[in-house]
């Protein structure tokens, strides 16, 4: 028998607080105390552990969720589930604590869809593009297609999530367009906003909510007081420090203004970030600098600004990485971000372009772009609140808060290290839960991306309704995610050549011949089941295991997603190879019914778990099945309802990029789908699932009844207005079913058109 008493004096810290072990039980134990006011570091780790807490008050957070308890509480921890034990109370709080290891509930923790479930909103961020060219596939490849596919999927497994961008007016680079265009920043950005917006609907991919800053109402106001809160003794204070100017016009340079040796790599740089190694500078620390107007080496200057010392942030942001996803190359930039004995940046710049600091001291001066960008994200949620009647604050960030954003690597510095500096000057109670996904640099024929240089293909030229998915297909196929990926026309036309067209479209429409010869067009039912036929069943399932993994939080991967949707149709194909020496064999029939099935249940399978990928695919393929387009993400395989009517091979899935004549070959929605009411359903689906995102809509819903406020059925009544120049009353909007209200907007549109 062990007998263990709590010894005050025996404590020594550990993960934020005090711990001591117990020594000789069966599992390892200890004793915890976490002092008034202080809390554990948020860590997860493969063993169960338990806490019972002996003495005092205060909230456990796991996984983002907060629990307050007692003296009295028991809590388990499955594994991987963060936790961090915070004290709210006035006394120390006293825990016994134990844990275990088990690898079979270390397995199942792993995949579990529930611990990384967030259960709360989750605003879901692709850097907002700089209005200084249209996107490329460079662009589009990175933040916009994945920060997409994020949103569809969550949607899809039923959590509220959302996708935001905009357009970052206030970069340098604005500046340095309209000059070389001779119009002014405003005229440069409003026009490549407009661009970018386009392009990304040509993509498939519509924000939520989209904040052009240098014309988003309070926008400026918001930023100067999230600014101001920033400043202060021992955070951002404005001081004279060294900088750049031109020596022939005396220009104040940095960003795009000059370029050098960068002092983390040593390689080719611009001013205050390096695209290849991601340190930042402060253009006073690049060697050999140069201006890039005059091209002559810039003066030393010195010049009152904004400094943030952000050298002294290194353990706050060593907290924060450990509180979401933060993948290991954030966490190493961060490591050679904060070796350097003392780093401050200016976070402030002589600038016309941008929003100038409230103070006075600051006149002459704008916020530097990136860290207002920081408040941008918090005014869009708040501005996506305002949309969906919920209170949501900039200036009081909420503490169940998911943020998840998506950025080039070269944006790490920013996102990752600066961001959660200012946040904790400007919020220091907020602990922001966010998750990093990033994206090395795509090439283009082995060289970068670039939109000044113009070695760019842009979405406009490859984009059209017949090629969408393939391009989406493709970019998520070879998207650059742990390493730098090289993008070719002529690899990609091959791609989809070879495998959707010749692969996925050939099994569809020889799957839908068959089904007609031998079924009159409709699916069979699965009959006798031969051994062959459990395994492809069993790997069905698997491979649906598996998508699943490469789209939850933890492991996402376009990448990974992608190659599973091959995986998958390969396979099939091989399966239906060798069950069809069965066709046409009367004592087998019963036998090869079911390979059909099974087949169908592939093409099923295919249409659900690609629709976060290719949306207009997997619509066009559930028609094809005689189903509906999935509305959440399958749990298992599952049969084609037997009886449906099958028409794959009537339906065209995908195009040759080469040979396809658009006026010909434009595979959109089957016939029969582009009804008007259908479109106009569609249309109510998509502004009310933003309205209303956590409710799935049918037409026999009426909207007072959903809980919809009438501040909410005012917006639709507008967006109605605007976009289809089609007036319907409150009272119908709020009172009749959503079918009908979709009727009554197609007949009232073919009235005003006929
Ligand atoms: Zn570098």
């Amino acid at each position: 028998m062990i007998i263990h008493r709590y010894d005050a004096t025996r404590m020594s810290k550990q993960f934020g607080i005090d711990i001591s072990s117990i020594d000789g039980m069966d599992f390892p134990a200890g004793w915890g105390r976490v002092r008034p006011g202080e809390r554990s570091d948020s860590h997860q780790h493969d063993e169960t552990e338990m806490f019972v807490i002996i003495a005092g008050e205060g909230v456990l957070i796991v996984d983002g969720h907060r629990y307050p308890v007692t003296a009295g509480c028991a809590a388990q921890f499955a594994p991987f589930e963060s936790h961090v034990l915070e004290n709210t109370g006035d006394k120390d709080i006293l825990f016994f604590l134990q844990y275990r290891r088990d690898a079979d509930s270390a397995r199942r923790s792993a995949s579990s869809q529930e611990r990384q479930d967030p259960r709360r909103p989750q605003f879901v961020f692709s850097t907002p593009p700089t209005p200084n060219g249209d996107l490329h596939l460079g662009h589009l490849s990175g933040p916009y297609l994945g920060a997409d596919v994020y949103v569809r999927y969550q949607r899809m497994i039923g959590n509220p999530a959302w996708h935001m961008t905009g357009s970052d007016d206030y970069q340098s680079y604005v500046v340095a367009l309209a000059e070389r265009e001779n119009t002014t920043p405003a005229a440069a950005a409003q026009h490549f906003s407009r661009e970018i917006l386009q392009t990304l609907k040509m993509m498939d991919i519509e924000p939520d909510h989209y904040t052009v800053t240098n014309d988003a109402p309070g926008y400026a106001q918001g930023a100067q007081r999230f600014f101001s809160r920033t400043l202060g003794e021992d955070k951002v204070i404005f001081a004279e420090s060294a900088a750049l100017r031109d020596a022939q016009n005396g220009k104040y340079l940095y960003e795009v203004d000059v370029s050098g040796q960068c002092p983390g790599c040593g390689g080719a740089t611009n001013g205050n970030i390096c695209e290849e190694c991601g340190e930042p500078n402060v253009v006073t620390d690049m060697a050999q600098p140069l201006s890039k107007r005059s091209q002559l080496p810039p003066e030393h200057t010195r010049v009152a600004r904004y400094l943030l010392p952000l050298h002294r942030f290194e353990q706050q942001i060593a907290e924060h990485h450990k509180v979401g996803r933060v993948p290991a190359r954030m966490r190493e930039l961060a490591h050679r971000v904060f070796s350097r004995p003392e780093f401050t940046v200016p976070v402030s710049h002589p600038s016309e372009w941008g929003i100038a600091p409230a103070e006075a001291e600051g006149e002459g001066q704008v916020i530097w772009v990136w860290p207002e960008m920081s408040y941008g994200f918090l005014y869009d949620i708040e501005q996506l609140g305002k949309k969906i009647n919920r209170p949501w604050s900039a200036d009081e960030p909420g503490k169940d808060w998911k943020i998840v954003h998506f950025f080039g690597y070269d944006n790490s510095f920013y996102h990752s290290i600066l961001y959660p500096a200012l946040y904790h000057l400007a919020y220091p109670e907020w602990q922001p839960d966010i998750d990093y996904h990033y994206n090395e640099f795509y090439l283009l024929d082995g060289k970068k991306f670039s939109t000044s240089r113009r070695h760019a293909v842009w979405g406009k030229e490859i984009l059209a309704p017949q090629s969408v998915d393939a391009v989406r297909f493709y970019l998520c196929l070879t998207r650059p995610e742990q390493e730098r990926t090289n993008f070719r026309l002529a690899q990609w036309e091959e791609e989809v050549r070879d495998t959707l067209l010749g692969e996925w479209q050939d099994w569809l429409h020889d799957l839908g011949e068959r089904v007609s010869t031998a079924y009159q067009g409709n699916a069979p039912d699965a009959g006798i089941w031969t051994k062959e036929h459990v395994a492809f069943w069993a790997r069905l399932n698997g491979l649906l295991q598996a998508i699943t993994d490469a789209l939850n939080p933890d492991g996402f991967s376009l990448r990974s997603a992608a190659r599973h949707l091959k995986t998958l149709v390969t396979e099939t194909r091989a399966f239906s190879r060798s069950q069809q020496q069965l066709a046409g064999i009367a004592q087998w029939r019963d036998e090869y019914r079911t390979a059909v099935a099974l087949e169908l249940a592939a093409a099923n399978l295919l249409s659900a778990v690609a629709q976060p990928l290719m949306p207009r695919f997997s619509a066009r393929l559930a028609a094809a099945l005689g189903n509906e387009t999935a509305q959440s993400w399958p749990q298992q395989a599952q049969l084609v309802t037997p009886g449906n009517r099958i028409t794959l091979q009537e339906t065209p899935f995908f195009c040759d990029p080469q040979a396809c004549d658009p006026q010909e070959c434009v595979p959109q929605e089957p016939a029969g789908q582009e009804q008007p009411s259908d479109v106009h359903w569609q249309w109510l689906e998509e502004k009310l699932g933003v309205l209303l995102p956590e409710t799935r809509l049918h037409p026999t819903h009426v909207l007072s009844q959903l809980g919809a406020t009438s501040l909410m059925t005012v917006t639709l009544q507008y967006q109605l207005l605007h976009e289809y120049q089609v007036d319907v009353p409150l009272e119908t909007l709020l009172n009749q079913p959503l079918g009908e209200i979709a009727g009554h907007i197609a007949r009232q549109q073919q009235g005003a058109t006929a």
